[in-house]
């Protein structure tokens, strides 16, 4: 074995030894820092399997891992229309410069929307010879608009804890009354805790079927978070991309160790097997660790943000699997449906004709005085889609560039009177 696959093989097995240490210590509030100095790649997430060899074996059901193990079986996914996950940011924060900004998390959501539908910018890049295994995954990702009992919401909330050190990757982070944050139902939602991580490490993430509800989820710290204040290598958003992949159900490529790892499988049919993790690194293809050339550029490899862009239609059939026999609630979930948020003052309200829209905006201003009120459309990040003015009491219609996708705000401001609406864009 090649000296630097040793040393990986190490840092795996510290790894999991250290996460096997948390599972056993359950409700200690930290981890040592020993493992690195530096933020590292990437997670800290256990596979089934791994968890049948650690304490939290004890918690899961046999059958549950067993079942997970057996494959993919074939999925109707011709039959599917694209789903939609909605997702509620927990930002558990100590420090100000923990407590990320909302353009941060969009940021983040942005980054999950293109690489779950493989529209990233680095699919023209993949090999040749992986190309035709490239994904869309057709899952989409959208902060949730309303809460567990019906509230509107912007899919976030915030959190100040005592812990300094890091609450990120402990038991507490899921618990209100532990100086963290309670999940929203697991059922229904894809919970994200943001936090600071002691260990170097950038994010950890819960199989299907492995944790209680109050702690299934992904957490990801947040100076890994999204694409804004954040450093290389791991500064485009991709260890929430990575953990996500884990928690419906994907194992790293080369396998639940680094020990074994040409001999063992993902479990997924078109991922060359592979015995390296790529951590820290970003090779030139074609690289070898087994038979065939690696899938380095493989989001469920260690390899730095930049160098990896795709996920296969193998462990597309996996997520898929996953969804409608482990986490079906979120098929059905209704709270990405989009609330028109009206502001100040309640007399005057913004009307869409149908949201989510395709190409063409249909709004209204209702209003009880003739005021020509000016309207923009403007992106997540604040760029301009169209600018026009209107009357109120009118239907008016906008055309959409073909380009637009996604949530925008809709805004009519006359006067000092402003009111806003959000806006989904397919
Ligand atoms: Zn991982």
């Amino acid at each position: 074995m090649p000296k630097r696959r040793q040393t990986l093989a190490i840092f795996e097995k510290q790894v999991r030894m250290k996460y096997s240490a948390i599972l056993l210590l359950a409700g200690m509030a930290f981890f040592s820092a020993t493992l690195e100095a530096q933020p590292s790649r990437r997670c800290l997430s256990l596979s089934p399997s791994s968890y049948m060899q650690g304490a939290a074996s004890k918690n899961a059901p046999a059958s549950v891992a067993d079942s997970l193990h057996a494959g993919s079986t074939a999925s109707p996914l011709s039959t599917r229309a694209v789903v939609k996950i909605p997702v509620v940011v927990h930002v558990v924060w100590n420090k100000t410069e923990e407590n990320i900004s909302d353009e941060q998390i969009f940021s983040q959501i942005e980054v999950l929307n293109r690489d779950f539908r493989a529209t990233n910018l680095e699919i023209p890049d993949i090999p040749a010879i992986f190309q035709n295994r490239i994904a869309d995954v057709e899952f989409e990702f959208c902060l949730a608009s309303v809460t567990p009992d019906g509230q509107p919401t912007s899919g976030i909330t915030r959190t100040f804890t005592n812990n300094s050190v890091g609450i990120g990757g402990t038991k507490a982070i899921h618990y209100t009354n532990l100086g963290g944050k309670d999940a929203w139902d697991a059922m229904h939602y894809l919970n994200i805790w943001v936090a600071k991580f002691a260990g170097g490490v950038g994010g950890v993430a819960t199989f299907p079927g492995t944790s209680s509800p109050a702690e299934d989820g992904v957490q990801i710290d947040y100076r890994q978070f999204g694409t804004f204040n954040v450093q290389p290598p791991y500064h485009l958003g991709r260890t929430c991309t990575h953990e996500i992949g884990h928690y419906f159900n994907l194992e790293h490529v080369w396998g639940p160790n680094l020990d074994s790892c040409c001999e063992e499988d993902d479990f997924v049919a078109d991922t060359p097997n592979a015995c390296e993790s790529y951590l820290h690194q970003c090779p030139v293809h074609p690289v070898f660790s087994c038979a065939e050339p690696d899938m380095f550029m493989n989001f469920m490899f260690y390899t730095d943000d930049a160098c990896m862009g795709m996920f296969t239609k193998g462990q597309k059939m996996r997520m898929w699997d996953a969804l409608s026999q482990y986490r079906p609630g979120l098929l059905n979930s209704t709270a990405c449906e989009m609330v028109p948020t009206v502001e100040e003052p309640p007399s005057e309200t913004l009307s869409l004709y149908g949201n989510p829209v395709q190409d063409r905006l249909l709004f209204e201003i209702k209003s009880k005085d003739s005021a020509v009120w000016k309207v923009q459309l403007s992106d997540l990040l604040g760029r301009r889609i169209f600018y026009l003015t209107c009357p109120a009491n009118l239907v008016q219609s906008a055309e959409l560039p073909s380009s637009a996708a996604g949530v925008f705000f809709l805004e009519a401001v006359a006067g000092d009177r402003r009111i806003v609406a959000k806006v989904a864009v397919f």
